[in-house]
């Protein structure tokens, strides 16, 4: 499943908080921005991480592999962690 997976990033950066040469990036669980491991922590504290995961399982049993998620909580945006570099 292609959220378990990290990936090499094609230019190092977060695609969320912009922090750079970052060492390797996941895809979000609530939509398709590949983000840092600190963006990664704070969707995993949050409340709707458990809806967003449950969903694309469900997607994907279903058949439908190119769910985008269930849209970005407003409070994740540019990262949602103190975002010090
Ligand atoms: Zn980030």
């Amino acid at each position: 499943m292609h959220h378990s997976v990290s990936y090499w990033p094609p230019n190092g950066n977060c695609q969320r908080c912009k922090a750079k040469k970052v060492d390797s990036l996941i895809m979000s669980i609530f939509n398709t921005q590949m983000i840092c491991g600190k963006c990664d922590d704070a969707e995993i504290a949050h409340p709707q991480y458990g809806v967003a995961k449950a969903k694309e399982l469900e997607e994907t049993k279903a058949g439908n592999y190119n769910f985008n998620g269930i849209g970005l909580p407003p409070e994740l945006e540019g990262g949602g962690h103190d975002g010090k570099h």
